[in-house]
């Protein structure tokens, strides 16, 4: 069989993007091995806030556009606390890369992962599997850079919601309901926003019924973010595909990542119409970094759904079965109790969580 071959723009980043992007570079080298049918080509780009500081650019042009023009970006994290613009704010070329590709689907998916320590003792927790759709173009961070601030006596900041935007929110939010519902998914999609208080998401909210009568097999509910926050502590096992403005998804995506062992085990994809970019949903952590006991699994889980898209994408079913089995290998790794990564109170870093998932493969 002829190998399909995507062209990868590898970005390891700053801090334990490094490390857990050549963590993931080793599963996936093992699972090429083992697979026919795709094979990935690795160009790797160096951007971030190391870069920044060496050269005062955190992202070149050149970059930039070898990376918009690959199949698809993986990425680890970027950003370092000291390492500031002039202006104050951090380094987050990964932000320019969600607004410049127009990466609107930020999907942030939360499963209890097999033999890992939950947040809540109920025995439910271990059903939790849902995905936030976080709208990463729009909404509160619209007003990212532009905000002002008045005499030093006030500060505005302003939200912009668009119909257009929303429109393909909402329709990939249904869409991937249904395609969920042949992984145990629930048929469920919640929009959650403040359409009690702010016209913007009742337009919001008027958008998500429009779209939902085109997706007649899906359920379409609603959850004032307010109450959809203790929810997600009092039962999270009820939710399926939420879908949220971009704050919102931010700060939610967090509290779940929490219900499930921590940011090392919460994988992220920003997915536009054209681009994507698959990284952990974690930053750069400089509390451990260089010390090689940084968790991989939430890199390996956006490689899972960077091949799953890539297989959908280009109709390469080979490639969607290899995410799978990367999945499950993960799984397997994780469940067996032969390792146990840092953040789930084990002594097992970053090479031998990998080493796990390569022999499960
Ligand atoms: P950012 O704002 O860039 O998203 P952050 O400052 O919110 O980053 P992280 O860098 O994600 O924070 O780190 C938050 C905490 O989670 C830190 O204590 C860090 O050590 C821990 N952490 C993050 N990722 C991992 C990981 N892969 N393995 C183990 N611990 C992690």
């Amino acid at each position: 069989m002829k190998n399909t071959a995507f062209r990868i723009a590898l970005m390891p980043g700053d801090g334990i993007g490094v490390e857990v992007i050549d963590a993931c570079v080793a599963v996936l080298d093992t699972l090429q091995k083992k697979s026919s049918g795709w094979a990935l080509s690795m160009d790797r780009l160096d951007a971030g806030a190391q870069l920044y500081k060496a050269t005062g650019t955190a992202m070149s042009e050149e970059t930039f556009q070898r990376a918009a023009n690959a199949d698809a970006i993986l990425l680890g994290a970027m950003g370092w606390p000291e390492i500031r613009y002039p202006d104050g704010t951090e380094i987050a070329p990964q932000l320019d890369l969600r607004f410049r590709l127009g990466l609107y689907a930020g999907v942030r998916p939360i499963r209890a992962l097999p033999g890992m320590p939950l947040a809540l003792a109920d025995p439910r927790a271990k059903d939790i599997d849902f995905v936030i759709l976080r709208e990463s173009t729009e909404g509160m961070f619209a007003s990212r850079g532009r905000g002002e601030v008045i005499d030093d006596r006030e500060a505005r900041d302003t939200q912009v919601i668009t119909r257009d935007v929303s429109e393909r929110l909402f329709d990939f939010a249904f869409r991937l309901a249904e395609s969920r519902r042949g992984r145990g998914g629930k048929a469920i999609v919640t929009c959650v926003d403040k359409a009690n208080v702010f016209r913007s998401f009742a337009f919001f909210r008027k958008i998500f019924d429009e779209r939902a009568r085109a997706f007649p097999s899906i359920a379409a509910r609603h959850h004032y973010v307010d109450a959809c926050a203790l929810d997600l502590v009092r039962k999270p096992w009820e939710f399926d595909v939420m879908v949220t403005e971009n704050l919102f998804g931010d700060i939610l995506s967090d509290l779940a990542a929490g219900l499930i062992g921590g940011m090392g085990f919460a994988p992220s994809a920003d997915v536009g119409d054209k681009n994507a970019v698959f990284q952990p949903s974690h930053g750069t952590a400089p509390d451990i970094a260089g010390k090689g006991i940084a968790n991989p699994t939430a890199t390996l889980l956006s490689a899972v759904l960077m091949l799953r898209w890539l297989g959908e994408r280009h109709a390469v079913p080979a490639c969607g079965e290899a995410a799978d089995r990367l999945e499950q290998a993960v799984d397997a790794a994780l469940g067996s109790g032969s390792v146990r990564p840092y953040d789930a109170g084990g002594r097992d870093g970053t090479g031998a969580l990998a080493r796990a998932v390569i022999e499960r493969l």
